[in-house]
């Protein structure tokens, strides 16, 4: 079977994902953060090719958008450090619904040092489109102290064998790792930027219960960030990436990630709508630039948006709305719905701003 041309996946941004856990399989050891099972509340065993095909079918009967791309996506091990056999065995049960025109291609998620040739050979004819690094730090004393078991340079001679054979490359980055600071984060991102991802993942470092950095925190030995600080980094890097037309489809963990956070989160800079309030206070920043540059406020600001930007120009509950009638002493802030503005534009008193 020959590789599957991904364009339309790119011309999608949001393919269909039907995501088939793995969790922790593949492993050399657990990296300090990590607690799959917390994630996903999925027993650590690989699924057999019947509980493939099940829930490749549920999703397929059940999922939205059916027009769109559909891809099967192995996440939450480390899927190049399977066994062969079993590398085999789950690329063959997925290749089953690409054969039969129902999924367009495969991805999964993988270590940096696990992409070596011999491991790459294992995917050849198999419909495997896109292939994700669990590249999280390009510092390698912030690796040292995650447990990760590899270096910033096994990410770069991975990625560059990734992008050799043709693939699509996603690299998925932290924030708030042991030992890594805002500007650590931001090298990150630059040295990622350089290997030229077809798009990238931010994560915040949460304190998952089972992993090792639940004992760490419960000692003080580590301290997670605070959400509104990890909000505002993570927007620096997303603006970075954008800047660069890499595109972030993922900020945050969510809650069709599965985490439990009743018994699987212990703290740390969890929000269900994460992204939601990275996009929030973009907005509340390119208003608020706006308004300092005005002369004259009027009493009511009115701001108008495009009906799907609304909720992101209110921030949650409402907050941007209340920020802004205090820093800039307003009476009453009104947003209005104007579907006649392009999403990217919005119109604060009577000027229209592009959001970036
Ligand atoms: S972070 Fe990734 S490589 Fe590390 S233990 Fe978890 S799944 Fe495995």
């Amino acid at each position: 079977m020959s590789r599957p041309d991904d364009s339309a996946a790119a011309a999608h941004a949001h393919p269909l994902i039907i995501p088939i856990f793995i969790p922790q399989l593949g492993c050399p050891h657990q990296c300090v953060f990590c607690s799959q099972p917390a994630i996903t509340d999925t027993p650590r065993r690989c699924p057999t090719p019947d509980q493939i095909r099940q829930e490749v079918s549920r999703f397929l009967k059940y999922g939205k958008r059916p027009s769109s791309t559909v891809q099967i996506s192995f996440f939450g091990g480390n899927f190049l450090g399977l066994k062969p056999a079993s590398i085999q065995r789950l690329l063959e049960v997925a290749a089953e619904f690409v054969q039969n025109g129902t999924v367009d291609s495969i991805r999964f998620s993988t270590r940096p040092d696990t992409v070596c040739e011999k491991r790459l050979e294992l995917l050849a004819g198999f419909p495997v489109s896109t292939i994700e690094l669990g590249v999280q730090s390009m510092e390698d004393q912030v690796l040292d102290l995650a447990e990760r078991g590899h270096r910033a340079a096994d990410t770069v001679a991975a990625a560059g064998r990734v992008k050799e054979k043709g693939y699509r490359l996603g690299l998925q980055m932290m924030v708030g790792l042991p030992g890594d600071s805002e500007e650590g984060a931001m090298e990150t991102a630059r040295r990622m930027a350089a290997l030229a991802p077809d798009f990238v993942r931010i994560y915040p470092t949460l304190v998952l219960e089972g992993s090792p950095l639940a004992d760490w925190f419960r000692s003080g030995r580590y301290r997670p960030m605070a959400l509104d600080t990890c909000v505002t980094l993570v927007k620096r890097i997303y603006l970075f990436f954008k800047n660069r037309h890499i595109p972030v489809i993922r900020m945050g963990l969510q809650a069709s990630d599965g985490l439990n956070a009743e018994t699987g989160l212990v703290a740390g800079p969890y929000h269900p709508a994460f992204g939601h309030q990275v996009y929030a206070e973009i907005v509340l920043d390119a208003i608020s630039a706006a308004l300092k540059n005005m002369t004259g406020l009027p009493d009511t600001l009115v701001i108008a948006a495009h009906p799907r930007m609304i909720s992101r120009v209110q921030g949650l509950k409402k907050e941007n709305l209340s920020h802004l009638k205090q820093t800039f002493h307003l009476e009453k802030v009104s947003l209005v719905q104007d579907a006649t503005l392009a999403k990217d534009h919005i119109r604060v008193a009577d000027q229209r701003i592009v959001l970036p």
